[in-house]
């Protein structure tokens, strides 16, 4: 990842924190995939009043970019207030295309103190199914 993609991926992160439909945590996040051939691909929250179907801006970003013909990835933003890292769920589902993606967690609040992470990291011993 270049500096300007990593500028890149700070900022849209943010900006797609702003679309996120949080009625009902008022949690916004925002998230921004950079997949292999240089493309950002966004996603934000979309909460559900049935809160069960509510899906995290990391797994739209990567379900976007995996309906557009993506399936490698060079690196993920997240943008929350607090710089939180991904739930569970998103670095299993991300945990299916990529093992070793670098994760840039930034607050939005001071959006300069980038924290750096790695889902290899973040997730230690993925589940994995096994197709022979
Ligand atoms: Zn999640």
């Amino acid at each position: 990842m270049t500096n300007d993609q990593r500028s890149d991926l700070i900022r849209l992160a943010c900006e797609a924190r702003k679309n996120a439909h949080a009625p009902y945590s008022k949690f916004l996040v925002g998230a921004a995939l950079l997949t292999e051939f240089g493309e950002i691909i966004c996603g934000c929250n979309v909460e559900n009043a049935s809160f069960g179907l509510t899906i995290c801006a990391e797994r739209v970003a990567f379900s976007t970019a995996i309906a557009a013909g993506h399936r490698r990835f060079r690196a993920l933003a997240i943008a929350t207030s607090g710089g939180h890292p991904p739930c569970g769920a998103c670095r299993q589902f991300a945990a299916e295309f990529c093992e070793d993606l670098p994760i840039l967690l930034i607050d939005c609040d001071q959006p300069d103190q980038v924290s750096e992470s790695n889902l290899r990291v973040l997730l230690p011993g993925r589940f994995e199914l096994l197709v022979t």
